[in-house]
């Protein structure tokens, strides 16, 4: 066996869309450009609120740094215009409590574009190859003085490329997982694009599973301290296993939203991703509409926070200085 042959055999097959998925997504976008998906009023109603985790403890929560680029509204949120451009990112961020410090979604190694952007097929590449000043996960917490070795684990939202990637860069960091969302990425028949199993190999991992009761519009929860002041919730659909981290910090409950949506104006105009690249990226588009009401729902009385949405991580970050 040569060389090559050994090679081939270290690459995780990777769910690549083929032509007719890539065909089918750009015509979405371009009737959902026209027509957007109509929200589910009747589902909207039927939501329950029950109310925020109860308790006192409070955590620190700081948005790593990070460059954003600029990109056509209409690409992010199906069938909106203006502002005409918005400023998209890959946001990690370092949760301070008092028993732990860890960080959610550190989504960029050294080499980004040759360790994960690279194994993406083309038609996903020219949507998501990030700048190139981009800030990769040590980088972004020295620049933002948090020390690499305070770190006690990492906890993804989910489980793609651009959330788990500086992984690479934090060998040993033990991982945080949610059951499902684990199985479905390192045990299933393709693994998602971008070297995510890479990412996740070789370090210790814990398992948490959403066994908890209803919090605000999410109907399955898990608190990770037992204090109510971290608590992962179901936002499931973007990918099978995807959570959203419900904090409590002295500046009011927080959510980070992971990409359920990308964009806070999906919440506040209740609309879906845009079909290209949308389709290509959530795993199940009809439950991710669902969620994307679940967070309509909630969007009065907690912050939101998407991976990609700068406007939002900088906010969060301003609001500090106030
Ligand atoms: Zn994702």
């Amino acid at each position: 066996m040569g060389h090559n042959d050994n090679r081939t055999l270290l690459i995780d097959p990777v769910a690549a869309p083929n032509l007719w998925q890539c065909c089918r997504s750009v015509g979405s976008a371009l009737t959902g450009a026209l027509r957007p998906r109509r929200p589910d009023h009747r589902f909207l109603a039927s939501l329950p609120d029950n109310g925020l985790p109860r308790g006192t403890t409070t955590v620190e929560l700081t948005v790593l740094a990070q460059n954003a680029r600029s990109v056509p509204t209409a690409v992010i949120v199906e069938g909106v215009f203006t502002p005409r451009r918005i400023e998209s990112a890959m946001t990690a961020f370092a949760v301070r409590h008092p028993k732990a410090t860890f960080l959610v979604d550190p989504g960029i190694c050294v080499d980004v574009n040759e360790q994960a952007v690279a194994e993406l097929p083309p038609v996903l590449r020219r949507a998501v190859t990030p700048p190139s000043n981009i800030i990769d996960i040590r980088e972004s917490l020295h620049s933002s003085g948090i020390d690499a070795e305070a770190i006690d684990f990492a906890l993804p939202t989910h489980l793609h490329w651009d959330h788990v990637a500086g992984l690479l860069d934090l060998p040993g960091l033990p991982l945080r997982l949610h059951r499902p969302e684990h199985d479905w990425a390192m045990t299933g028949p393709v693994a998602p694009v971008g070297g995510v199993r890479r990412a996740v190999r070789e370090r210790p991992l814990d398992y948490y599973d959403l066994d908890g009761p209803p919090v605000l519009a999410f109907a399955r929860s898990h608190d990770l301290f037992g204090d109510g002041a971290v608590v992962l919730v179901d936002l499931s659909g973007h990918t099978p296993g995807s959570v959203g981290v419900l904090l409590r910090t002295d500046r009011g409950p927080v959510l980070l939203a992971g990409d359920a949506i990308w964009h806070n104006l999906q919440v506040e105009e209740l609309r879906q991703k845009s079909g290209y690249p949308g389709m290509l990226a959530d795993n199940d588009r009809t439950a991710t509409w669902r969620t994307v009401h679940r967070l309509h729902a909630i969007r009065g009385g907690v912050r939101i926070i998407p991976s990609h949405d700068h406007q939002a991580a900088c906010a969060w970050r301003e609001s500090r200085a106030v």
